[in-house]
């Protein structure tokens, strides 16, 4: 929903309401100015540029995979989810926009079978093809949004690492590493440092292991793989919102995540036996046992990550 308030009293440029929010200020004598008007420090500053990695486990409201997983035949759940993690997406780009109104916000949808729609994101531009997460360059920073823990983490709902029907963790150079982990340092190794996540109370600590500095906003507490207790929706847009201006205020403070140097090996270990046709491909994949393999590679780039 958007709605024309009126116009900036400084520069005549509209002024809307999206979604509740509003794209500028109110003055003291009830004037309206645009955000460039009302904060001129931010607009002569050079325009920053953030990139939201998103999932559809993490956010409040979503404890079961009924609500991710379209074979699971409940259309309507998902759908719901979908709006739950747009609300917490739109939170985030409104924290971000409280610091830097100019920003470039880019928001990849992560989550395999579609985990927002487009036209549900306010105030960014979704991406969805390919993994746009490799090429990091131009961007100040990486914010993840509705983000689970790793698999195999006791109590973290839906927990799981890239497929959660078959993989039982991803080892990378001995360290235990999930989506998260991996794609900091995806980041990281392109010199963008990754300065918040969101999502249930496990995957926060996940992230604080491998960023100790790293802002979080929890908004639900895993019990179990299906269950948690969540935040109410609108406070938990309340706090990623405040949790995302929080981050986007410490950039510079939060160094890229590079702690796990090349060359790579990367262990992944599977639920079930897999048949040869079910590998990763390439030259440098060696099976272990049954359910192990280990790929090897001197670039992040070239794993499955
Ligand atoms: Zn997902
Ligand atoms: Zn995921």
């Amino acid at each position: 929903m958007r709605e024309l308030v009126g116009e900036c009293t400084n520069c005549q440029r509209p002024v809307y309401c999206e979604d509740g929010f509003l794209n500028g200020t109110v003055t003291e004598d009830r004037g309206l100015l645009c955000f460039e008007c009302a904060s001129p420090a931010a607009s002569t500053a050079e325009t920053r540029r953030f990139f939201i990695l998103t999932d559809l486990e993490g956010p409040a409201g979503v404890d079961s995979f009924t609500q991710t997983r379209p074979v699971d035949g409940f259309p309507e759940r998902i759908e719901s989810a979908r709006k739950l993690l747009a609300g917490e997406v739109n939170a985030c780009i409104e924290g971000i926009r409280s610091v830097y109104p100019n920003s470039v916000v880019d928001v990849w949808d992560g989550h395999g079978p579609v985990g927002l729609y487009a036209e549900d994101v306010v105030g960014g531009t979704y991406l969805r093809e390919g993994r746009p997460y490799m090429r990091l360059e131009g961007y100040d920073a990486l914010l993840f949004v509705g983000q689970h823990a790793m698999a195999g983490t006791f109590h973290a709902p839906l927990n799981h690492t890239y497929s959660s029907k078959s993989v039982a963790y991803f080892r990378l150079n001995g360290v235990f590493i999930g989506e998260f982990g991996a794609r900091a340092l995806l980041a990281g190794t392109q010199n963008v440092p990754t300065i918040y996540l969101t999502g249930d109370d496990k995957a926060a600590l996940e992230a604080q292991v491998f960023i100790p500095d790293i802002e979080t906003a929890v908004v639900k507490k895993g019990l179990g793989i299906e269950a948690a207790e969540h935040l109410e929706i609108e406070e938990a847009r309340r706090v990623v919102r405040e949790g995302a201006a929080r981050a986007v205020r410490r950039l510079g403070e939060i160094q890229p995540f590079r702690g796990i140097a090349g060359p790579y090996v990367l262990e992944i270990g599977y639920l079930a036996p897999v048949g040869d046709e079910e590998l990763p491909r390439g030259e440098r994949v060696e099976r272990i046992n049954e359910r192990t393999v280990r790929i090897y590679a001197d670039n992040l780039a070239d794993l499955p990550i």
